[in-house]
């Protein structure tokens, strides 16, 4: 059931035809559910340690989506499993006058993750065929070449053996909107929202217009992308839980085969 999140490479992704207020494959409601989360967070803290004794591979994972889609809950709720001493958590804001004076790709690829680590980008390359052509940043031609570049960066980081796992939180206009209104009504979360959120709120078609082209162009075999339905918190956590688990599974790290050491049977029993 999972697998139908999964774009195959060359299919379109169909944005406007996925329901964000899905749950598909969830193994019940929310109570059920948040189980199920908790027990895949377990397996995922084990998988993580095989990759960090491993020492062979990696996992990246991207996480994006349009504003309030839940990739700081994301990461709260599911990325807080993993041992921070193997995991690394990169945000990618507006890019900085040193950003801009380089390739796009420059500074993502200092954050790739080094063998046995997990890296999670919380935003990514991926700004720079969407943000920047909803907000036409730079001309036409320069965001259309971009797909290319990523393509090939994604291929050279699977080539020195990370996996990548790319996931599109998926929420509705609807819901986006409900969740604009709650920052706006609560003091509490009043200084998450900005005005730019509420013009990009307005062009919520443009952004999924973006990334259904972005996401058709860059979802291989070896890096793809997962549209997660968004809109209920509980199946998100649960969906992103399950591709790192399923992901993990299939790259399949071993602890290292470490001989016994004689001198330890100093040590007594
Ligand atoms: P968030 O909104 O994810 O909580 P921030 O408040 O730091 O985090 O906002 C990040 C902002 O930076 C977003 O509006 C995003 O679109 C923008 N951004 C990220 N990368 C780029 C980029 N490459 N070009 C332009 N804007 C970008």
């Amino acid at each position: 059931m999972l697998q139908q999140l999964r774009v195959r490479p060359g299919d379109a992704a169909n944005l406007a035809e996925r329901e964000p207020g899905s749950t598909p494959g969830a193994p019940g409601g929310r109570a059920e559910t948040e189980a199920a989360t908790a027990a895949q967070l377990a397996k995922l803290s084990e998988l993580q340690e095989r990759l960090y004794a491993e020492r062979r591979r990696s996992l990246l994972v991207v996480l994006q989506g349009t504003d309030t889609s839940g990739k700081d809950g994301t990461v709260r709720h599911v990325i807080r499993g993993l041992d921070p001493s193997g995991t690394r958590v990169v945000a990618f804001g507006v890019p900085t006058a040193e950003d801009l004076a380089h390739d796009f790709l420059w500074r993502v690829h200092r954050h790739v993750p080094k063998a046995g680590e997990v890296v999670v980008f919380n935003r990514s390359h991926y700004e720079d065929v969407t943000t920047v052509r909803v907000k036409e940043l730079v001309p036409e031609d320069v965001w259309k070449a971009r797909f290319e570049h990523i393509n090939a960066f994604e291929r050279l980081l699977v080539h020195g053996g990370t996996e990548i796992v790319k996931c599109f939180l998926h929420i509705s206009e609807r819901e986006q909107a409900s969740r604009l209104r709650e920052r706006a009504d609560d003091p509490r979360k009043r200084w998450k929202l900005t005005s730019a959120d509420l013009i990009d709120h307005g062009r919520f078609g443009d952004y999924l217009d973006a990334y259904d082209f972005a996401i058709e162009r860059t979802s291989t075999d070896r890096s793809p992308w997962w549209i997660v339905p968004a809109d209920h918190k509980w199946y998100r956590n649960w969906a992103v839980a399950e591709i790192l688990v399923t992901t993990l599974s299939e790259t399949n790290p071993h602890y290292p085969l470490v001989p016994p050491m004689p001198e330890a049977a100093a040590l007594g029993d």
